[in-house]
């Protein structure tokens, strides 16, 4: 009798949800003229971001190639004289991306960061293989403020040791003795 009940009970749930919506103002968004503004945290296009003194933030590390899933990201690293590491050249291939953004949780420079441009379709496969110069842009992205080379404890002409935020002077490990 119970379950005859639940049963009951249970469809006529459903019929009021339909019903209920029978009377709601339909919500219809005329894309393309209208364009619905995706919040920050969307994933889609894939920039290369500055630091705030516009040099490029990527170092190169592979740590976002060695994580993606569907192995889309190369790179080809090199180091400048001041020991700042960067990209030589740096390719993502966008017919093979995801979009599931582990890229940007392991990249430890903030520089490669997806935004919420989405409208990145091609009819020619390769136009989807973006180049350096096709991904780097002259901003920070979402996080403006970061600087690698000012936390990393590097000596680059971001600081010598001991002068990093956060960073004590250099201990005299010989005067440490047990
Ligand atoms: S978003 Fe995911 S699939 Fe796309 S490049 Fe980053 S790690 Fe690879
Ligand atoms: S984008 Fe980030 S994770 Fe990828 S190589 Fe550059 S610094 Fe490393």
């Amino acid at each position: 009798m119970s379950s005859a009940f639940d049963a009951i009970k249970a469809l006529a749930t459903g019929f009021a949800t339909t019903f209920k919506h029978l009377f709601r103002k339909p919500i219809t968004e005329q894309y393309p003229e209208y364009k619905r503004a995706l919040p920050v945290r969307a994933r889609a296009r894939i920039i290369l971001t500055r630091d705030p003194d516009g040099n490029e933030r990527c170092v190169a590390c592979y740590l976002c190639s060695a994580v993606c899933p569907v192995s889309c990201i190369s790179m080809q690293s090199a180091e400048k004289q001041n020991g700042r590491r960067y990209a030589a050249w740096f390719r993502i291939n966008f017919a093979r991306c995801i979009y599931c953004g582990l890229c940007e949780e392991a990249c430890p420079t903030s520089a490669i960061q997806l935004t919420s441009e989405f409208e990145t379709c091609e009819r020619d496969i390769l136009s989807l293989v973006y180049e350096k110069e096709n991904l780097l842009v002259d901003h920070g992205g979402k996080d403006p403020d970061y600087c690698f080379y000012k936390h990393a404890g590097i000596v680059t002409d971001a600081g010598k040791k001991g002068e990093h935020i956060g960073e004590s002077e250099p201990v005299d490990i010989k005067s440490n003795l047990p």
